[in-house]
């Protein structure tokens, strides 16, 4: 069955239509993981959207799908009312929560579709949709193990990892990692000093064969945006360095950048992991991709 990972919303904030973001894409957060027959969809931006035309198209048997929300801006949300299988009553989506959340991303969820933002109640969707935890220590479901990790953002933002026979997917955004480094002081102003990431995020990501990361800033950008939530692309470069990870995929582009200045914000991202002269590989992700894992 295999371990496949497909891109399809790549953009942060805001949905980015046009010439401009043609190549990369516009379309807000929403990643598929397909691992060993099993559907998981890790955030529900305007990406999900053509996600769900996909997989109307796909297949014709019921669709169980495993939903995860990194968190409830509206660039993580915004596609799930128009999520074509949720309308289906055969199609099943688990809605999953980190302990700690108490259900909140499910209740801000159903709360966006109430009459003031949406014509139709989520109550009406005809699919079963119902909320999950995931305890502390993660979860198996289909015989993939699911962890998560709280990430440094405002609000509540989770990450998660995803463990198969032997391989690790992991997705990490929206995460203002250069506020919570140990070494922000020294690695300032010395592009030669390694950006420590704070140890439980490294061995969140440890030895990932994929991690997909926010990158949502070019290096110059990022001082004129600290504290809006999100890191320079090549802070996470220093982590997936840290962390052994194989292949990292920068994501959550910011909607002012073009095809080219994601893609130079990428070549300055593989410049620092071979600065270090780490075997990183670096890509930017975009829509449509699709990566096998194992
Ligand atoms: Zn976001
Ligand atoms: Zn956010």
């Amino acid at each position: 069955m295999g371990f496949y990972v497909k891109f399809w919303g790549v953009r942060g904030s805001i949905p980015t239509p046009g010439w401009r973001t043609a190549r990369f894409g516009g379309n807000t957060a929403c990643v598929e993981l397909n691992i060993d027959g099993n559907l998981f969809i890790c955030d529900g931006g305007t990406g999900l959207h053509e996600l769900g035309l996909d997989l109307v198209q796909r297949q014709d048997q019921p669709i169980l799908g495993h939903l995860l929300f990194s968190h409830t801006h509206w660039d993580h949300i915004q596609g799930f009312p128009f999520f074509l299988p949720v309308y289906s009553s055969e199609n099943t989506f688990y809605v999953y929560s980190p302990e700690q959340g108490e259900n909140r991303l499910y209740r801000l969820l159903s709360g966006q579709m109430s009459s003031d933002y949406f014509p139709v109640d989520f109550h009406d969707l005809h699919a079963h949709i119902a909320p999950r935890v995931i305890p502390r220590d993660g979860i198996e479901i289909g015989g993939v193990k699911v962890t998560s990790i709280e990430l440094t953002h405002r609000g509540i933002c989770y990450g998660y990892a995803f463990e198969w026979q032997g391989h690790k997917v992991v997705y990490a955004t929206d995460n203002e990692l250069d506020l919570a480094l140990t070494n922000a002081d020294e690695a300032r102003d010395d592009p030669d000093v390694l950006r420590r990431a704070p140890e439980h995020l490294v061995d969140f990501a440890r030895d990932a064969d994929l991690l997909v990361a926010d990158g949502q800033y070019a290096d110059a950008e990022y001082w004129l945006r600290v504290g809006w939530g999100h890191p320079r692309a090549t802070t996470m470069v220093d982590l997936a360095i840290q962390a052994g990870v194989k292949i990292l995929a920068v994501t959550h582009h910011d909607p002012l950048q073009s095809d080219d200045e994601v893609a130079r914000k990428i070549d300055a991202c593989q410049a620092r992991a071979t600065r270090f002269e780490s075997p990183l590989l670096v890509f930017g992700a975009r829509e449509g991709i699709e990566l096998q894992i194992d």
